[in-house]
């Protein structure tokens, strides 16, 4: 795959489908880095960046994509994001030892996929469908078929060094052609050929050769690739913000104990530390701009 850290749109000519491949490696080390994860999660945690990053593709406008797994059993919180500058960002959260070779409901058990868009302006998009399938790229299927009513076809592959996806949907109804049936055949034929995609091909595979040995005989043009890495977007001033949420008694009581406030990001491990005096400023700031203040 040299083809990393990369998002590549494609599209088969003459027809109404188009496709996506992401590969990672660096971005993908870097957030399996922040944590000792157990194989099965990092490899999960993989699918879900790859599965981001093939979403993210989708985006069009600034803001964020994530997607969040929830469920009962032993993996508790699996959780992907990516920004518009394709800056992607994952954890996930668990109890007790993880099997290796378990599916996905028996290790996340009942449970729930939300796909949350983000845009900086305007309104916040939520979809959710529930996890009844035995791969993530399954439910996500689930959700573009309910949700959207896009037929779609999805791999994931992770192995813990590398992680790649590719995704090959019907364009939105509005810009089919409008022959249905010729329509029906080529996605038919199209995703048929792209269900025969092995993991280690789409771990292993460059992406030009990859489409080749799929689709030889279709018309494949390929955009170029764009960049994606491990970014987060955490900043002193984001942790300052929750601070000033939070009253001024139980921040009183943290810095009696502590001596500081310690406020670490689970995605990076940046640890943000506050004293005494940068605790005092903000309530001062918070207090100047209280209506109690305003009489003088
Ligand atoms: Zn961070």
């Amino acid at each position: 795959m040299s083809n990393c850290d990369q998002i590549q749109r494609f599209i088969f000519d003459n027809t109404d489908v188009r496709g996506v491949l992401v590969g990672l490696e660096e971005s993908y080390q870097e957030v399996l880095a922040t944590q000792a994860y157990p194989i099965k999660i990092a490899s999960l945690l993989g699918e879900m960046l790859a599965a981001v990053g093939l979403l993210s593709s989708t985006l069009k406008f600034e803001g964020r994509l994530s997607l969040l797994a929830r469920g009962s059993g032993p993996i508790t919180t699996l959780m992907a994001e990516s920004n518009h500058q394709r800056d992607l960002r994952a954890i996930a959260r668990w109890e007790g030892g993880i099997p290796e070779e378990e599916g996905l409901a028996s290790i996340l058990g009942q449970g729930q996929l939300a796909i949350t868009i983000e845009p900086d302006k305007g309104n916040r998009y939520q979809g959710i469908v529930p996890l009844q399938q035995s791969t993530l790229a399954g439910c996500l299927e689930d959700y573009f078929q309910q949700s959207e009513q896009l037929e779609t076809r999805i791999t994931l592959a992770a192995d813990g060094s590398r992680a790649a996806g590719m995704l090959l949907q019907v364009l939105p109804a509005s810009e089919q052609s409008a022959d249905k049936d010729s329509e029906i055949e080529n996605w038919n034929r199209i995703a048929h050929l792209g269900s025969t995609l092995s993991s280690r091909e789409l771990l292993q595979l460059e992406n030009s050769e990859l489409l080749h040995r799929l689709y030889h005989e279709e018309q494949v043009r390929m955009f170029e690739e764009e960049p994606l890495r491990f970014g987060c977007d955490c900043s002193r001033e984001r942790s300052l913000q929750i601070l000033k949420t939070m009253n001024s008694s139980d921040l009183e009581e943290m810095l009696e104990t502590e001596g500081s406030i310690n406020m670490d990001c689970q995605f990076c491990n940046t640890r943000y530390s506050f004293d005494r005096t940068s605790i005092a400023e903000i309530q001062g700031l918070s207090g100047a701009v209280g209506p109690s203040d305003s009489q003088h």
